[in-house]
């Protein structure tokens, strides 16, 4: 590939597009977010007779481990964003390795070697 100055200036403010992206898209959750419907077991409950209760749960792998948490009340929404923060995060970041791979492959400074 033949150094061109013009296409890594493009391909660098793309890459700084892109990670002036991640920095706008709020927190982070890298695991998974699961709605449950369940019945809790008491006979009179509304549950037995066909309303179920509903919950959410969170999972992730640490260390080798499940870890599984319940979502409190009132915050199943932000469970749900966070996590699509997440997957476009990685979106994102793949995008911008794209781009650092476009400039990797690019000759450095060969113009000016010439001139010493
Ligand atoms: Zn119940």
């Amino acid at each position: 590939m033949k150094r061109n100055p013009k296409a890594e200036m493009r391909a660098r403010a793309e890459a700084q597009r892109l990670l002036a992206q991640t920095h706008a898209l709020g927190l982070l959750l890298k695991a998974s977010v699961v709605r449950r419907r369940f019945r809790c077991g008491k006979p009179n409950c509304r549950c037995a007779h066909g309303n179920p209760h509903q919950d959410m749960i969170v999972c992730r792998k640490v260390r080798g481990k499940n870890q599984t948490i319940r979502v409190r009340t009132g915050r199943e929404q932000e469970a749900l964003l966070w996590q699509k923060n997440w997957r476009r995060f990685k979106r994102i970041v793949e995008k911008l390795t794209d781009e650092e791979i476009r400039i990797l492959s690019m000759p450095k400074d060969a113009t000016r070697r010439k001139q010493r």
